[in-house]
């Protein structure tokens, strides 16, 4: 391609719009523009690169025997209520947006495939002699984000393979995820990345494994808890981890004291002379269920530790069917207003003890009347422990389970694992962290979709039975901007050479120089001719501008027709170390060539 007749925009200023590295490079180097909130076009350099992505995530996915399909993106509502998902995705989280037509019919824009897939797989799918089965396609997602940002990474529309998988039972589910999860590895390595599959939370659907595909980077949203061993790895928000040891409480007898202004753990630590491994803190939640019921938990948990939330609304989620509600749609902390709201006194807020009676709840239709209590894990074995008085400015000291306190009947683990921690798997490897994209997840759903929506087959003992199934998503337009913020210097984005919009530039210095305008149409015909996919830096330019444009948009290898063709050789520079060689005209082919079968 001819630089001259492209649309070949770039710029010199950062755009005000971008925050991180990758978002303002496929910026200024002309990749895409901004259209709106979360709504991007990817320009013909940005749709060369997602088109290759694409082509790898098609070849391994085709390797593992998946078929490709292409789902329709308007999707009607009655599929989504048959799920239960309808109200939750327009309304509760609101994450799809919706359209009624000129019939008055309800739609929605898929932000995911399963209800589709399901409904297909309900009709087609009769008998255990065509499982297992797995579909995917290649297609543009819509969700309405709540935060769309950095570019591509979070859009309101962006590009996702999205695969689903139907089986008998549950270890031929086990025997697909697994080849998506080599597929997943064989994907992220051919693209040139460095990523570290962990373990993810799977929500509340309980049982099922998942996995997510972190592609490495500082700007990442996820953190990501590992051993130096890599025997365990797993996001923050499934990570699990052995606590620090407890120091012994120093107090033997059960004492209420005044402690004045110690509403924190660390005051409270100080004050008393204390580790705050001897306390036991009372955090509150306010849960609202999706029938409208309001439910305030009481958690107990270790003084030096935190809740982790996602583990929390899991569980919150578990206990659903006891407010008669599906699901959880809102968890926060009460600040003062929200409280007033329910609190029928003020409550001693770090002062409360696990016992805090229930009668600080004034009763109201929309909120349950107890305390929803919980215990986390690192409170049962505390002796002696310290924690709130139920009034302000005083603690007691001294206190037991079964003694003073009746420890909850729910006891979980609802901790925020974090770096420093010991491993639950090897006590001696200690929890490293580092952040990561995803860029993919991989879930085994199990029966869920199948039995709301009745997708059986005929078993071979003759018994309709409820599919079990898969689903395996990769972000094909989010991993092509995580491999820019993977890999970039000061002078612009470096791509790995699988997933470059194009293989080579040349660049012509000086375009009056008839020589170098002659040798550099010759090695373009010659590079195409070898399928070797180039540039053309035919402008009207100065050469530092256009070293500077090569350089931003990252092209693998620039030949320059400079000074060296006098003794009939080209320079030839590697844009990820900028390291520079003279080659003879007649070698540049051949070399070029086999750098590229090296590096892909
Ligand atoms: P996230 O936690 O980042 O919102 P998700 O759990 O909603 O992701 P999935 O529903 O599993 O993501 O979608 C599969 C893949 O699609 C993700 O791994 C990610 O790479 C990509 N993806 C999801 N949401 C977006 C988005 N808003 N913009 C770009 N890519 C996205
Ligand atoms: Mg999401």
């Amino acid at each position: 391609m001819r630089l001259q007749q492209m649309l070949f925009v770039t710029l010199r200023e950062n755009p005000a719009e971008a925050e991180i590295p990758s978002h303002q490079l496929l910026l200024r180097a002309g990749y895409i523009r901004r259209i709106g909130s979360g709504i991007y076009a990817y320009l013909p350099l940005m749709w060369r690169v997602l088109q290759k992505v694409s082509q790898i995530v098609r070849e391994e996915m085709d390797k593992t025997g998946a078929q490709e399909c292409l789902l329709p993106q308007i999707q009607p509502a009655q599929l989504w209520q048959e799920s239960g998902r309808w109200d939750t995705y327009t309304k509760a989280e609101g994450i799809m947006f919706s359209l009624v037509d000129r019939q008055q019919r309800e739609l929605g824009l898929g932000p995911t495939h399963e209800e589709v897939i399901t409904a297909i797989a309900r009709d087609a799918i009769r008998s255990y002699r065509q499982l297992p089965l797995n579909l995917y396609q290649i297609q543009t997602k819509f969700r309405d984000e709540i935060r769309p940002r950095f570019g591509l990474m979070r859009g309101r529309e962006f590009i996702m393979k999205d695969a689903y998988s139907f089986h008998t039972d549950e270890a031929s589910l086990k025997q697909t995820y697994r080849d998506m999860d080599r597929a997943y590895n064989n994907i992220l390595k051919r693209c040139g990345l460095q990523f570290r599959a962990v373990e993810a939370d799977s929500g509340a659907i309980g049982g099922s494994g998942s996995q997510e595909f972190m592609i490495l980077a500082e700007a990442g949203e996820d953190e990501i808890l590992y051993t130096e061993d890599g025997k365990y790895a797993a996001n923050v928000e499934k990570a699990v981890s052995l606590p620090t040891d407890a120091v012994a409480s120093p107090f033997t007898s059960y004492e209420k004291i005044e402690t004045p202004d110690t509403a924190t753990i660390a005051k409270l630590a100080e004050f008393l002379k204390c580790s705050p491994t001897a306390i036991v803190k009372n955090v509150l939640y306010e849960a609202i269920y999706d029938n409208g019921i309001k439910v305030l938990v009481l958690i107990s948990i270790r003084g030096d530790l935190d809740i982790n939330e996602v583990k929390l609304q899991n569980e919150l989620v578990k206990l659903a069917p006891q407010y008669n509600a599906n699901t959880v749609i809102g968890l926060n902390v009460p600040d003062e207003t929200a409280q007033k709201k329910w609190a029928a006194k003020p409550l001693p807020l770090g002062y409360i003890a696990p016992n805090l009676d229930d009668d600080c709840i004034s009763p109201a239709k929309e909120v349950a009347p107890k305390f929803l209590r919980l215990a986390d894990k690192t409170v049962v074995k505390l002796e002696n422990f310290i924690t709130g008085a139920n009034e302000s400015s005083y603690h007691v000291v001294g206190a037991n389970w079964g003694k003073e306190f009746t420890l909850p009947e729910l006891v979980v683990d609802i901790k925020a694992a974090k770096v420093g921690e010991r491993s639950v798997l090897d006590s001696s490897q200690t929890l490293q962290s580092a952040r990561g994209i995803e860029a993919g997840h991989i879930f085994q759903l199990g029966t869920k979709y199948s039995q709301a929506m009745g997708a059986t087959y005929a078993s071979e003992a003759g018994t309709e039975e409820p599919l079990w199934m898969g689903c395996y998503g990769i972000g094909v337009s989010r991993l092509a901007q995580a491999a820019v913020e993977q890999s970039y210097d000061k002078d612009g984005i470096i791509w790995p050479v699988a997933i470059a919009p194009y293989q080579v530039i040349i660049v012509i210095p000086n375009m009056s120089d008839s020589s170098q305008v002659e040798t550099a149409e010759q090695l373009y015909q010659e590079l195409n001719q070898a399928n070797v996919e180039t540039l053309l830096d035919d402008r009207q330019e100065r050469a530092g501008a256009k070293f500077k444009d090569s350089d931003l948009i990252g092209i693998p290898y620039r030949i320059v027709t400079g000074r060296s063709l006098k003794s009939g050789k080209v320079e030839v520079v590697k844009r990820a170390n900028h390291e520079s060689q003279e080659i003879p005209l007649a070698e540049v082919t051949s070399t070029i060539k086999t750098w590229l079968e090296k590096d892909t």
